[in-house]
């Protein structure tokens, strides 16, 4: 037998392998020059050989490609690949993680329909639905995360979705994603879970009964902090809402993007686990240290979901959040110690970073607001990079030594 790829045996071949198979292969589509990484292609239009030809991919009747807000083939390889990773039926790929969200809601809400939020989910994410889509006639509450109980008891006849985070940033709570999949599915709705924080490495929503995930591969699809994009998977007959909003809207992926997303992905598996060696490490010897008053890290036996974490997910993830002794001033002082990680509020990169949630990605939210979301003026937030982990323990020691 010989190696066809014009015959598309590339894709034919993945039946029923590995996942960190499926994170190097899936989707890749040769073209007869005969490369061997994945092929980008950069152009906004395609030619027809003929004007029928024109006319019958315009009207679908022939597969192909017609413009790249609609496909590209370098796009179309890493949604496929996402599929394959996430144990979808489609995926589709966004600018951002925000048109994602924005994509999602926009494709399957309408005036008068009520969304479910957890409390705990990126700040943007808020906004989106307070200042944007409520203006739109969406109804929109929010939830304490982890309570699914609480989640049924204010589900309503015209709930559409439920979206949550999990496990929640910086204060790393989960929510048992099967349970909380029951009670929407119960009452008509749909669980939308965004997977940023974990990848299809460490959890698979999708398999434990969510019917939609969302991420940003801004974080660790990229891993390296080069580029904006996001994506969403799902069940076929959800997608088409969603390619259908995208392709007339328009925040579609850059070819480029892209490509960059696919080399990350190939090492994805072996990042994350690296990532949450590193996490698990500096989470148990903080918890050891004076200075520290309380550790956020689901790897943890003293988290309180530890058991749950165990179950849904493949590892735990690389942000670990701690309080410290001294209040706001303290956990500066402990930020301004350091002298290797880098200070931002950006998280699933190969750098290490730290950042103070209360006066950043908190700091808009009145001190009622913070003091109702666990998020203290003594918590710091590392989001923990590849780096050497005595490397970085060492520079946490030099924050420590300045509380
Ligand atoms: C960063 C982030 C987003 C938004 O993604 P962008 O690519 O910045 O638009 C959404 N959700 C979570 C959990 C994030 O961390």
């Amino acid at each position: 037998m010989t190696q066809d790829w014009d015959a598309g045996r590339l894709d034919s071949d993945l039946e029923g392998v590995a996942f960190d198979t499926l994170a190097v292969r899936a989707g890749q589509h040769r073209t007869p020059e005969g490369e061997h990484s994945d092929p980008l292609f950069f152009t906004s239009s395609y030619v027809f050989r003929t004007a029928a030809d024109a006319a019958a991919r315009f009207a679908g009747e022939v597969p192909g490609n017609v413009y790249s807000r609609y496909t590209n083939p370098t796009v179309r390889a890493f949604e496929e690949r996402i599929a394959a990773l996430e144990g979808a039926e489609q995926a589709v790929a966004t600018s951002t993680g925000m048109s994602a969200i924005l994509s999602t809601v926009m494709s399957l809400c309408s005036a008068g329909d009520h969304v479910l939020v957890s409390q705990s989910v990126f700040g943007s994410t808020i906004s989106l639905f307070e200042k944007y889509f409520k203006r739109f006639g969406v109804e929109v509450d929010y939830v304490p995360l982890a309570d699914v109980a609480g989640w049924d008891a204010a589900i309503k006849a015209n709930t559409r979705l439920l979206f949550v985070e999990t496990p929640s940033n910086p204060l790393a709570e989960l929510v048992d994603i099967t349970a909380l999949a029951e009670v929407a599915h119960a009452k008509g709705a749909m669980l939308v879970v965004d997977n940023c924080f974990s990848t299809p490495a460490l959890q698979q929503p999708l398999k434990l009964g969510a019917d939609i995930v969302v991420h940003s591969a801004t974080k660790f699809i990229d891993g390296q902090g080069r580029c904006m994009g996001g994506v969403v998977a799902g069940r076929s007959e959800q997608m088409k809402e969603v390619v259908g909003f995208l392709r007339t809207a328009g925040p579609s992926l850059s070819p480029f993007n892209a490509w960059i997303f696919l080399k990350g992905l190939e090492t994805l598996n072996l990042r994350m686990r690296a990532h949450c060696a590193n996490a698990q490490v500096l989470a148990e010897w903080l918890e050891q240290q004076d200075g520290i008053e309380k550790v956020h890290y689901a790897g943890l036996a003293s988290h309180p979901q530890h058991e749950l974490a165990k179950r849904q997910m493949r590892g735990f993830g690389a942000v670990v959040s701690f309080e410290v002794k001294g209040g706001k001033e303290g956990a500066w002082r402990f930020i301004d110690a350091t002298r290797l990680i880098s200070i931002t509020a950006n998280l699933g990169d190969s750098k290490t970073t730290i950042t103070h949630p209360g006066t950043t990605s908190h700091g808009r939210l009145s001190p009622q607001e913070r003091e109702a979301a666990g998020i203290r003026d003594s918590l710091i937030r590392v989001a923990v990079g590849l780096e050497d982990v005595a490397d970085l323990q060492a520079d946490l020691a030099r924050g420590l030594a300045a509380l």
